[in-house]
């Protein structure tokens, strides 16, 4: 529980570092305010909180699973329009395996 209150780790940097090669790209900060779900890694990573504590199969649920079974970094695919891996992850669907695991934070937390 007190790790959940915590929330998800958001640390505010100046600059995060660069990853890829062509079109070098690096996390915002400014992702923190729009995905409110959304966790950094300092190892230059991304991660979904409450996906992370309530991972589910992702053949069971819609949605991406990216941000538990890749390490995901790969800057260049956020706010890509509707292909938003950010977007994607979450899911259109209501059932979608991010909205499940949202929905398990919130149980536990109440
Ligand atoms: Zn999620």
């Amino acid at each position: 529980m007190a790790y959940i209150n915590l929330g998800p780790y958001q640390p505010l940097m100046s600059e995060y570092p660069l990853t890829g090669e062509k079109h070098p790209r690096r996390f915002q900060s400014h992702w923190f305010k729009s995905y409110l779900w959304l966790e950094y890694s300092e190892k230059n990573i991304a991660f979904c909180f409450p996906y992370y504590l309530f991972p589910s199969k992702p053949s069971r649920k819609s949605g991406s699973d990216t941000f538990i079974v890749k390490r995901f970094n790969c800057w260049k695919k956020v706010n890509d329009g509707e292909w938003c891996e950010f977007l994607t992850h979450m899911g259109k669907c209501p059932y979608s395996a991010h909205r499940f695991a949202t929905r398990c934070l919130e149980n536990l937390k109440n």
